[in-house]
Formats: C-alpha cells, structure tokens, sequence
C-alpha cells in the first residue's frame, strides 16, 4: 500500500534542489546573545550517528520555525524523547527567508488566536531562553481605501472582544500623525493594530531550540530523513544516512522542498496542502 521511495544520495539532494533559494544555508547575521547557538547540532554533542537510542516518541522532520517551536511545545509541555531531524542547519527553509512580520491580526477568529499566543510567546522567550530575538513593536496600521474595506474594519472592530488583542478604528486624521509621509487621496479609515512588528526569523528559531533543549528535546542537524516505513504496531520507521530510528509519531514540518517520502502524505486524509502542492509540479 504504502511506497516508499528509496533514492541514492545524488537523487535525494538532486530532490533537494527543487527550491534551490529554499534549501541554501542561512546567511542572516545572529543576533547579540548570551549563548552561541550557532552550532546548534553540535553545540552540546548531538551528532546524529553517536546517538544510542534507536526510539523516539515524537520525531519530527525539518528544522525551520515551525519545526523548531512544535519540538519547543511539546518538550515544555512535558513529553519525553521528543527528537528533532535537520537535513542541513536550523532556519535553512524558508524560515530564514522571512520578513518576520508579526501581526495580532487575522479575520478568523481562531487563527486571531494563534497569532495572540505567539506574540505573546515572542514577548518572554528571551527571558526565558537567554536567547535575543530581535522583536520590535512599533504597531501597523491597515488602510482602508474603498467604502467595502471600511466596512471590513467596522465588521472586524465589532468581534474585538473575542481576544484581548489591541485594535482601533481612526480616522484619516488620526493616520496622518501617526504616519505623516502616507499620501492621503483616497485614505478613508484605518484599522490601528497596536503591538504588531517584526522579529528576526533566525533568532526567534534559535530562542525555540534552546528552549526546546532546556525541556529535554533533542536536535540534530545534518540527518536528513530519507525514507519513512509505517511498521505493523503502527510506528514509524525513519532511515537517515546515520541509521534508523523507531518513532511511535512523525510529524512533517519539512516545509515546501519536496523529500523523496513526500508521496506519502498523500495518503494523510488532511494533507490538502501537500496534495496541492505536489500535483502543481511546482516542487
Ligand atoms: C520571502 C519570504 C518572506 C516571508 N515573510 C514572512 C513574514 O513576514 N511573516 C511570516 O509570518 N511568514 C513569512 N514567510 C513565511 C515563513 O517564512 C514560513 O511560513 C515559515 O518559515 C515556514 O516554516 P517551516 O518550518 O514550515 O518550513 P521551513 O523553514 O522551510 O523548514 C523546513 C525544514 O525542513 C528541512 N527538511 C526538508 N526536508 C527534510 C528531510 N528530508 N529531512 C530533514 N529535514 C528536512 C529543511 O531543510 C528546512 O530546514 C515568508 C517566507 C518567505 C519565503
């Protein structure tokens, strides 16, 4: 049923290279901090191949933000053996590509949510980790052009309370102070998002590798995963080029490069995304 595809080397990083500009190493400057975590793989031993255990829990594939901060949560949280697989180094997805734009704001309510949470996780981490995550503040305000937007912004101001998170209605008065070089022709309303910014993608995923250390989970970069076997007791299988190991869960986070086991998750009845994507043959 399942069919795994078992590819050489030269294929799996030929693979690879589908999003060359996803998949180079990440070239960001790191932020001041009190640790190095650089070396992030190695900083504390954790070289794939002198692992000894041959068993995780939770194994998760693909070290970028989220990744990283599913591997955080779930070793904070207290699960044990939580083990994290990097085919190159942390961030080296699209997760260092980011702008880092962060926003309080989201139409959904649910999403809002999520978007509350971890601005408010941004907040702490680098008190909680020693790691510095180059969160900046300054609020963003979203222009409301046509009598519809302005509409959208009243509609979004009557579910306000559904969150604490800050929003304001103002004026086109009120725009100008606070952003005094916009061009107002045509500027109706605004909807004032205090507490929205920007932070730097690296740090955050390197703040959330130490943290997820601190609890327990372990990190490894250069272990590609190259294949995924499901086993009769329902566990899973994970070859990498420095063994295998037993995991009773996967979880992918491998982001948009698309691995040889890729086919896999078309079998996963909510992997829309993935099924999107890979029949765009865009991948
Ligand atoms: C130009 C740009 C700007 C963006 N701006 C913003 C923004 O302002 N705000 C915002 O919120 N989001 C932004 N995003 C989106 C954001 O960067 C992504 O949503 C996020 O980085 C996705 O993280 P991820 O962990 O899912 O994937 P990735 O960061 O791609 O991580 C996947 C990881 O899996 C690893 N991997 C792949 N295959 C294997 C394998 N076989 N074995 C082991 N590891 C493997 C990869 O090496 C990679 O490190 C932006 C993205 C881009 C490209």
């Amino acid at each position: 049923m399942y069919r795994i595809l078992k590819l050489s080397n030269a294929k799996f990083r030929r693979d690879l290279t589908c999003f060359p500009f996803l998949c180079q190493p990440p070239l960001r400057t790191i932020s001041r901090t009190s640790k190095n975590y650089s070396e992030e793989g190695n900083q504390d031993g954790n070289v794939l191949r002198k692992r000894l255990k041959e068993t995780a829990d939770t194994l998760i594939i693909g070290g970028g933000c989220v990744g990283v901060s599913l591997a955080y949560h779930l070793a904070k949280a207290g699960q044990k053996d939580v083990v994290l697989l990097e085919k190159t180094e942390l961030t080296a997805g699209s997760t260092w590509h980011a702008a880092g734009l962060t926003t309080y704001y989201h139409p959904g309510i649910n999403l809002k949510k999520v978007h509350y949470d971890s601005i408010k996780l941004y907040e702490q981490l680098e008190a909680e980790t020693g790691q510095a995550v180059g969160f900046h503040q300054p609020g963003s305000i979203r222009i409301a052009s046509s009598a519809l937007r302005v509409d959208e912004i009243k509609y979004q101001m009557s579910r306000t309370h559904w969150h604490p998170s800050p929003q304001y209605y103002i004026t086109p008065e009120k725009i100008h102070e606070l952003f005094p070089l916009l061009n107002m022709n045509k500027v109706l309303a605004g909807l004032y998002t205090t507490g929205d910014g920007h932070i730097d993608p690296y740090s955050l995923t390197m703040a959330l590798a130490a943290g997820a250390r601190m609890y327990g989970a372990q990190i490894y970069t250069q272990a590609p995963v190259e294949a995924l076997t499901p086993v009769a007791s329902g566990k899973w299988d994970v070859k990498t080029p420095h063994g295998t190991i037993r995991a009773n869960r996967i979880v992918n986070a491998s982001g948009l490069c698309k691995p040889p086991w890729f086919n896999i998750f078309y079998l996963i009845p909510d992997g829309a995304r993935f099924r999107h994507l890979g029949d765009s043959d865009m991948l």
